[in-house]
């Protein structure tokens, strides 16, 4: 079986997960972390094992999975690979990452970003030395396109990327909680109830982590249908409220704060978000 490496090392300093699967003769990445620092040490990790990289997969579109491709790939001519749609996003919306994490990361954010170049249909399987990745294309779910892949053929390894949060606030603001809420349903149904889940933050989790996403999603859009939009700061104070008393954890606020509005001009209660 090969052996998971999870990176940064140390997970009470990880913002955000990535992986490393150590095969008999080489080494596939799973996602690529945010910041040029960590996507740095990664490699450094990647290096230490003294085994090719064979491919780097990605399970969503979103840029702290992959804003350090850059660092992590270096020079080495390899295929990132994900589904058409995790591709095609990325190449639509990095514009906008850029506007976005730019002031917010300076020079930790990757100066020239790099973009997967290898699609792959849902179901298919990429196999190194005992290693096997079946990718499950799952279409706009946590982010606009997500892609988790399984490890080996029992359904007991998964990296699942963000389609549950281990007991941290979430990032909703793509808009599309109905899809997410019905993949959880099906992820749920799919795999076995002694099934580890590497997610991308926090975990591994088992298979109760899905009951608890999916009372997140349900109690944060509740909250925002409920509360009075005909005084915004009000209505997004109220939200903040109900949700940190749901989950009292400051670990990821700031996501599920950005998410506040954009959910609410998706469910038609205010003004579209510019
Ligand atoms: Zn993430």
């Amino acid at each position: 079986m090969p052996t998971i490496h999870r990176f940064p090392e140390d997970p009470a300093q990880a913002f955000v997960n990535a992986y490393l699967v150590e095969t008999s003769s080489g080494v596939v990445a799973v996602d690529a972390l945010l910041t040029v620092s960590d996507a740095r040490a990664m490699r450094r990790g990647l290096e230490s094992l003294g085994k090719p990289l064979h491919a780097v997969l990605l399970t969503h579109s979103h840029p702290d999975h992959y804003g350090g491709l850059t660092e992590l790939v270096a020079a080495d001519d390899v295929p990132i690979v994900a589904p058409r749609g995790v591709i095609d996003t990325i190449a639509r919306d990095d514009v906008e990452k850029e506007r976005i994490l730019r002031p917010m990361f300076g020079d930790e954010w990757a100066a020239e970003r790099t973009f997967p170049n290898t699609p792959i249909r849902d179901g298919e399987t990429l196999a190194f030395d005992d290693a096997a990745f079946t990718v499950i294309d799952l279409g706009p779910s946590e982010s606009p396109h997500d892609s988790p892949w399984i490890l080996g053929d029992d359904g007991r390894t998964v990296f699942l990327g963000d389609q549950v949060y281990d007991h941290k606030h979430c990032y909703l603001a793509d808009g599309f909680h109905r899809e997410w809420l019905a993949n959880i349903d099906a992820l749920q149904e799919r795999f076995p109830s002694d099934a580890v889940f590497h997610i991308g933050h926090g975990g591994p989790v088992g298979v109760e982590a899905f009951d608890w996403q999916r009372r997140y999603i349900e109690t944060f859009v509740a909250a925002v249908e409920e509360a009075d939009w005909t005084r915004p700061e009000e209505a997004h104070a109220a939200v903040l409220e109900r949700m940190t008393r749901f989950l009292p954890t400051e670990d990821l606020r700031f996501l599920m704060e950005l998410s506040i509005e954009p959910v609410a001009a998706g469910l038609g209660l205010i003004a579209a978000v510019p």
